[in-house]
């Protein structure tokens, strides 16, 4: 009898899928086979992989797990933003977003917003994730299988569609979930899977210092994306508690080695809310950044209800952004996507409990 542990084959890679199936009994060459079905086509069960006999994929059913996330349900917004809430195999529920849809002129650009976590114990006090707390992280093959599940769902109307780029800004705190989301990157980029480079895919992270230093080494080819929301750590301390753990000099300080050993630029994200985005938090940023290799990525903050927050005036966007740019640093504004389908992270879940309650 196999007394071998049950694994999930979206956590596995090309060679650990390869032992995997050797240790089934079946001939080594089926794991890179096994690889591409579950992978590049995102097989959602194993009567799909046509070119393996009744026989081994009946040894692969006992063997492996191939859980799909199952759509509970799909928005479309009048911008082609689509967002998905699907329930995991243990029936929690999560959310992501496919950008840049439906754009005609952008028909090669299709960017997935993926969350790393169910909740998120950072508990900013402008976001839905965080209001809701912690209760667990996601294995790798959650992670990818968002991709790989939105992928499955799009060929159904567009079969030559492909996922080109992703974001981890959905819900949860990527580096508090490190392990697994280096894994789901490692996974993404193989050719024989989706195949989608390095540089196409940006971490968002709160600010956890010490992992922001860990992913330089680790992986200085993804791209990294800081939520700095404020340069004032009276203000930072309100907005992200997790900077009375790390305060902005232990942030910064961070920020500045992941440059010296990457040569990569950080995109500094900064959520404009009504009554604080003004000129002197605008030019306390373009202090703060000064000499540092930086990009500001505007987000003019989604309203969620229960934090009381609301969006500034597109004048006080554009003074904040044009205050930044007078002291050299290039700021781009985020395009508001998906706000007609509560797009912002946790949302969609939240409405979903609320629902439930
Ligand atoms: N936990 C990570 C990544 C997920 S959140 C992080 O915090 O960076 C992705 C981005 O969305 C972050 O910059 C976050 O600050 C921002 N965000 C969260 N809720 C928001 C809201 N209601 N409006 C605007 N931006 C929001
Ligand atoms: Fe967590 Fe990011 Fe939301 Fe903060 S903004 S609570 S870190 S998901």
């Amino acid at each position: 009898m196999n007394t071998m542990k049950r694994m999930d084959c979206r956590d596995l890679n090309q060679s650990e899928l390869t032992q995997h199936c050797a240790e089934l009994g079946l001939p080594k060459f089926r794991g890179r086979q096994v690889f591409q079905w579950v992978q590049q086509k995102a097989v959602q069960n194993w009567e799909e992989l046509r070119n393996i006999g009744a026989g081994d994929r009946q040894k692969l059913q006992e063997g492996l797990f191939l859980q799909p996330l199952r759509k509970v349900k799909a928005q479309i917004s009048q911008d082609g933003t689509r967002k998905f809430l699907f329930r995991c195999a243990d029936g929690e529920t999560l959310e992501c977003v496919l950008m840049d849809y439906d754009r005609r002129k952008n028909r090669d650009r299709h960017t997935v917003c993926v969350s790393t976590q169910i909740g998120c114990a950072v508990g900013c006090a402008f976001c839905a994730t965080g209001l809701g707390g912690w209760r667990r992280n996601l294995s790798p093959g959650e992670i990818l299988g968002q991709v790989l599940d939105i992928t499955y769902l799009m060929r159904q109307e567009d079969p030559d569609f492909q996922v080109t780029n992703i974001v981890f800004m959905g819900m949860g705190e990527p580096l508090l979930n490190y392990e697994a989301v280096l894994k789901a990157i490692e996974l993404l980029n193989d050719p024989e899977g989706q195949g989608i480079g390095m540089r196409r895919m940006t971490i968002s992270t709160s600010g956890v210092a010490p992992k922001i230093r860990q992913l330089a080494k680790d992986n200085p080819q993804v791209g990294l994306a800081v939520s700095l929301h404020s340069a004032h750590n009276t203000t930072r301390d309100q907005l992200i508690p997790m900077n009375r753990k790390y305060p902005l000099e232990e942030l910064m300080e961070a920020c500045r080695d992941y440059t010296t050993l990457t040569n990569r630029r950080i995109t500094f994200e900064i959520a404009l809310i009504s009554g604080q985005a003004t000129l002197e938090a605008a030019q306390a940023v373009g202090h703060l950044l000064k000499g540092q290799l930086a990009h500001v990525n505007l987000i003019p903050v989604n309203p969620v209800a229960g934090t009381g927050m609301a969006r500034p005036t597109a004048k006080e966007v554009q003074q904040f952004a044009q205050s930044l740019e007078s002291m050299g640093i290039p700021v781009s504004v985020r395009e508001e996507k998906g706000t007609d389908i509560d797009a912002a992270c946790g949302q969609l879940r939240r409405q979903l409990e609320c629902e439930q309650k």
